[in-house]
């Protein structure tokens, strides 16, 4: 086969302990996860529903790295997040099941452009822009379930400027790690590669240039990033 063009590298994340890398395949996100972040947002806990939308796979940018304050916003959001990295191919998979499925973990950020979420969201349209746009998709090294296990509670926080802005636990989500795979796993095939992005607990607010933004939870690891 000849290609046109050589294709873009694959893009790929750190796998602590190791010198191997983890190539990046989907980037799936999970909204509405915590209960207190669904009041924050002003939406009843019993009637929402997590929901779910992508990110490119090279939106993913590493722990330390530098993110540019992007255009089209003036409401830039940190979302702190578990993340599962899926290391086996599978649909349908049953809830049961769904650990087999999971490589690992790691702690990510889902940079949001939150007026134009809301913006488009009030006018019924796709928010894909103000969540799927260039490095919009911090994430740490991704710890291996062979060594860490698998977390179901621990602190989950994130600080700007060394001032704690989220604080919860990872055992306050709606939907569990498993349920994510069950249910996600019935709207696409999950691959070797794909990032879930579990959804984040309450105190979302705005950074701007030259905010350090430091995340972390508790028996996974810690994430790292300076807006420029
Ligand atoms: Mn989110």
């Amino acid at each position: 086969m000849s290609l046109i063009f050589e294709p873009k590298p694959t893009p790929v994340v750190e796998i602590s302990g190791s010198k191997q890398k983890f190539p990046v395949n989907r980037i799936y996100c999970v909204g509405l996860n915590y209960i207190d972040h669904v009041l924050e947002f002003g939406e009843d806990p019993k009637k929402v529903r997590p929901v779910y939308f992508m990110k490119p796979a090279d939106a993913v940018i590493a722990d330390g790295h530098n993110v540019p304050y992007p255009a089209h916003t003036k409401n830039f959001h940190y979302e702190v997040e578990l993340v599962i990295a899926i290391g086996k191919r599978g649909s349908n998979i049953k809830e049961s099941e769904a650990e087999d499925h999971i490589y690992g973990y790691a702690v990510g950020n889902d940079l949001t452009r939150r007026d134009m979420q809301i913006s488009l969201k009030n006018k019924g349209m796709p928010w894909g822009p103000s969540k799927g746009f260039d490095k919009s998709a911090p994430i740490s090294a991704i710890y291996p379930a062979n060594i860490i296990g698998h977390p179901k509670k621990g602190r989950i926080w994130l600080s700007v400027n060394g001032v704690i802005k989220q604080d919860s636990n990872i055992d306050q989500m709606i939907a569990s790690n498993s349920k994510i795979i069950a249910e996600l796993s019935e709207l696409f095939v999950l691959e070797p590669g794909d990032l879930i992005y579990t959804g984040t607990p309450s105190g979302i607010g705005a950074v701007f240039a030259g905010d350090q933004m430091d995340a972390g939870i508790d028996g996974i690891g810690t994430l790292m990033n300076r807006v420029v």
